[in-house]
């Protein structure tokens, strides 16, 4: 790499936030990181990164606020003076038939994967564009691009999500930014992890059964997709090689969409 990148990734201090900051990391990028964690977890993920020798900052906010993701990429501009590679990836999830979804959940579901995506790339796609290069990257879902039941916030955010890239991805096309969603199956994480008691609920089956019998069965693989393999991706997205890679929604989940 001759220039210096620089890239945010939201909602970074844990799962496939953290390992795609610490492959940007690794790859010598400056590295903004955020959530809306507890100190502790902050901490953790930033003695991870250090450890690369890459300059990395923690931007504490709150993405369910209208603007926050605005504001964030502001915060990150100032602090390191341009911002080259966005990442969206933060993300929550309610496993809930819809007429016991609180509606309160579905308004922060859509806010933090959705609405924040389109506040991060409206405040960040001028400079990308002004420069002549930039790589946005929203983590959407394989349930971007299909449903399960008990899921609608989630699906329809995700679905959004894919929408989202495509459209930014046409008005930047010719301007040297590519705009991609990368749609994982399950990948095993604290979000998967906190989910598995709600799923046996709803399911009325054993936790054991969620994790064989809804969770690894759409998958033709049978396992679980690593954080790593997602990060991989995502700086594979970064390099020159990939600048024709532009509006799509990129399947990484053992199968599962090819059905
Ligand atoms: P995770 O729970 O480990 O990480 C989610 C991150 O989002 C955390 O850092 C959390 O602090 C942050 N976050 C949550 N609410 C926030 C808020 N209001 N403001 C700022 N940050 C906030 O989850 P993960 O499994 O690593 O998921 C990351 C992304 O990948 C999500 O968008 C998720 O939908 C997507 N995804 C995950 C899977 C999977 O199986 N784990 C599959 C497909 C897609």
């Amino acid at each position: 790499m001759t220039e210096k990148r620089v890239a945010l990734v939201t909602g970074s201090t844990s799962g496939i936030g953290l390992s795609i900051a610490s492959k940007f990391a690794a790859m010598g990028y400056d590295v903004a990181i955020n959530s809306f964690e507890a100190e502790a977890d902050v901490a953790d993920a930033l003695s991870a990164l250090t450890g690369y020798g890459a300059s990395v900052r923690y931007f504490q906010a709150d993405l369910s606020l209208s603007g926050g993701g605005y504001d964030l990429v502001g915060d990150v501009v100032s602090a390191f003076g341009q911002l080259d590679v966005l990442v969206n990836n933060a993300g929550i999830q309610k496993v809930a038939p819809i007429e016991d979804l609180p509606p309160a959940d579905w308004d922060r579901i859509v806010a933090v994967s959705l609405d924040s995506a389109f506040h991060t790339i409206r405040a960040a796609l001028p400079g990308m564009t002004g420069r002549g290069w930039g790589r946005i990257i929203n983590v959407a879902s394989a349930h971007g691009l299909r449903a399960s039941p008990f899921k609608s916030a989630y699906v329809a955010t995700k679905h959004g999500v894919v929408g989202l890239t495509k459209a930014v991805a046409l008005e930047a096309a010719e301007k040297g930014v590519t705009v991609n969603a990368i749609c994982p199956g399950y990948v095993w994480t604290p979000l998967v992890a906190a989910q598995i008691a709600d799923q046996a609920r709803v399911h009325g089956m054993s936790e054991e059964q969620v994790v064989r019998e809804v969770m690894l069965a759409p998958q033709p693989t049978r396992q679980f997709v690593q954080p790593e393999e997602i990060a991989a991706l995502a700086a594979y997205l970064c390099g020159d090689m990939a600048r024709s890679i532009t509006g799509s929604a990129i399947s990484i989940d053992g199968g599962w969409t090819a059905k």
